[in-house]
């Protein structure tokens, strides 16, 4: 990747001249089955571009309330577009109830904002890297148009679901309007993610790009980092796919750990601490010790995160890891209650 990107022919991106970026957004858009493609410098600003892309301020769009876009984006399509987010309960899985989307779509009243955009996340982070089947797109892609919505999927981690599926990423998107997904995480590229929709969308893309002060000029090094990114790296994530669920299976066994192995599709890891002597703070500062890094996300889950870098041998490193530290604290604390 570092080769390419020092041999990667360049030119000004700000006047569509750089013919590596040219080349990484044509790829994508046929990776993807879109018309068109647009390359930015993240996950974050490419559902910024696409929401404010969508809608204008005032404008409401229906979004999951475990969402990257609603919980971890600093709310941007607000605080910069005046778009209002109308929350909606994430199941489980990672799918928002249909049912509740669509009383969630605005009556024509002027009291009310008007609803224009439904975002899924594919595959949804917060719920653990779960995976939105082709039928589910397919039915809120349905949804959302029968009442003249777009639908604009933050498929960030498309890639890890497309795999975990067995399906072409282009079937995921079949009938979707836009989506921007990230060539850095999974894929290994330092910087960048490619949104995808029809001509006239990724127009006002680039244009909302420029205003948000993403215009690139010699690009093509980032783009010869996501060309390599979408042509060898999209098949390995089987192995972050199953290296998880190997660790999933492994620290299951250990005493306070719960986690349902078989929920584990893609390369997270979500589990729940139940010891009443370790927090999750605690655990991560003690795995970080031994050289294991992940973080707490509240106060009784943790988050794991499997890589191009770690190897099914270090799997079996990570679970002694959380043996060692998991029974240390019990030892140490031996009047204690254990759970
Ligand atoms: C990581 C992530 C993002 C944001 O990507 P950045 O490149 O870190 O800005 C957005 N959505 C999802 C689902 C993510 O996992």
């Amino acid at each position: 990747m570092r080769g390419a990107m020092a041999a990667a022919a360049v030119g000004d991106d700000v006047y569509g001249e750089d013919p590596t970026v040219n080349r990484l957004e044509a790829m994508t858009a046929e990776l993807l089955g879109k018309e068109a493609a647009v390359l930015v410098s993240s996950g974050t600003m490419g559902n910024l571009v696409s929401v404010l892309s969508h809608c204008g301020r005032g404008d409401e769009m229906i979004v999951g309330d475990q969402a990257h876009i609603f919980l971890s984006e600093q709310g941007g399509a607000a605080a910069l577009g005046g778009v209002h987010p109308r929350s909606v309960p994430t199941a489980p899985d990672g799918t928002l109830d249909l049912a509740t989307v669509e009383e969630s779509i605005r009556a024509d009243d002027e009291h009310y904002p008007r609803t224009r955009l439904l975002t899924l996340e594919n595959t949804h982070n917060g719920s653990g890297g779960r995976s939105l089947s082709v039928a589910y797109m397919d039915a809120a892609s349905a949804l959302a148009h029968r009442h003249d919505l777009k639908l604009h999927v933050d498929g960030a981690r498309l890639w890890n679901a497309a795999v975990a599926l067995n399906v072409a990423p282009a079937r995921l998107l079949q009938e979707v309007d836009s989506a921007s997904l990230c060539l850095s995480k999974g894929l290994g590229a330092p910087v960048g993610s490619v949104i995808v929709g029809d001509p006239e969308f990724i127009r006002r893309a680039r244009r909302m790009r420029k205003i948000l002060g993403g215009g690139m000029r010699q690009a093509g090094i980032i783009a010869a980092a996501g060309i390599v990114a979408i042509t060898e790296m999209i098949e390995r994530l089987a192995d972050d796919h199953a290296n998880a669920h190997t660790l999933a299976q492994g620290i299951s066994q250990l005493d306070g750990i719960s986690i349902d192995p078989a929920v584990v599709e893609t390369d997270i890891v979500i589990f729940e601490l139940r010891r009443d002597d370790l927090t999750p703070a605690q655990l991560s500062a003690g795995l970080k010790e031994l050289g294991v890094l992940l973080n707490p996300i509240d106060s009784t889950h943790l988050r794991a995160v499997t890589n191009l870098h770690v190897t099914a041998a270090d799997i079996e490193r990570v679970i002694d890891a959380f043996a060692r530290v998991l029974g240390s604290r019990g030892d140490s604390d031996s009047d204690g209650v254990r759970v």
